[in-house]
């Protein structure tokens, strides 16, 4: 049942000047950005520049020491929180390399962490009325549901179960690490559709990508571009085409920041382009 709260008001992730270190080394530089409830932003940037790190920031992964900043989100600060306690206040973090969980199956998987984020108890069989629905609008499998999480899966077994738990899980805010990363054409494309069914009035998505082809599916009404820790250009959907063009070295020179600035990693590769 819909609450007041989520028919009046509109999550909002909002980040401030956050800095953020890794064993002493300071990865993240400054971060802004605000992600509402229907919004869908892209962050894109090379390896490196720290996109997985915000990511795992923002979800709370052990090993990262914020040194500045605050996150907030709906209204509260939410660094001090553990993973699941973000969770359920609904956020969801699709991992860059999602870990298998042997001895149990997708569905019932699906189902503890429904009850463990929504706190809530529901039965088998409207727990998989819930599930059903979601897998015949993103085309799985029973078979693949009825499979242990991630034993065996293809890379595109794996990130097609991750928006398979985004479907069910339903968050208000969703950062999706690298969806895209080691998908063949048809995966990607199966993968992506799959998360522009789901995007909507009541989900707001982060998708954090090195590479500008998951976006001719999911298309963002906002792209970041971060360098070295910082995000160093910001539009609209027509800076993902841009940076197609100029790739990240072109995009580094025309922000005048230096090779190191950008960090070294791969900053002065090709166009952002998918691999061949
Ligand atoms: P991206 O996701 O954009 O490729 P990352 O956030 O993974 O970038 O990495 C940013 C920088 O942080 C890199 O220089 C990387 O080597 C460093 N880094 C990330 N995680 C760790 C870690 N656990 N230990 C040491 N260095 C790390
Ligand atoms: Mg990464």
């Amino acid at each position: 049942m819909a609450t007041a709260d989520t028919l009046v008001q509109t999550a909002e992730l909002e980040i401030r000047g956050l800095h953020a270190s890794v064993e002493g080394k300071e990865i993240l530089k400054g971060i802004d950005l605000t992600v509402r409830q229907g919004e869908t932003h892209a962050l894109m940037g090379p390896n490196g520049s720290g996109k997985s790190t915000l990511a795992n920031v923002l979800m709370g992964r052990p090993g990262y020491q914020v040194t500045s900043g605050e996150v907030v989100f709906k209204g509260e600060a939410i660094l001090g929180l553990t993973p699941d306690q973000r969770a359920q206040r609904g956020l969801f973090l699709a991992m860059q390399y999602p870990v298998e969980v042997p001895g149990v199956s997708v569905v019932n998987f699906l189902r503890t962490a429904y009850k463990a984020i929504k706190g809530e108890e529901i039965s088998a069989l409207a727990f998989r009325k819930h599930m059903k629905e979601k897998m015949d609008l993103l085309g799985v499998e029973d078979d693949m549901v009825r499979r242990y999480v991630n034993q065996g899966f293809s890379g595109g077994e794996k990130k097609k179960n991750e928006i398979l738990q985004l479907a069910v899980l339903a968050p208000q805010i969703a950062i999706l690490d690298e969806t895209d990363s080691g998908l063949d054409i048809d995966s990607l494309k199966a993968v992506a559709t799959g998360v522009e069914k789901l995007i909507g009035p009541s989900l707001g998505v982060l998708v954090i990508t090195h590479y500008q082809r998951i976006l001719n599916y999911v298309h963002p009404d906002f792209v970041h571009v971060m360098m070295g820790g910082r995000i160093v250009k910001e539009g609209g959907p027509e800076l993902a085409r841009e940076l197609e063009e100029k790739g990240y070295e072109g995009i580094r020179q025309e922000v005048g920041l230096s090779e190191e600035e950008a960090g070294r990693d791969d900053a002065g590769s090709g166009p952002a382009r998918g691999e061949s």
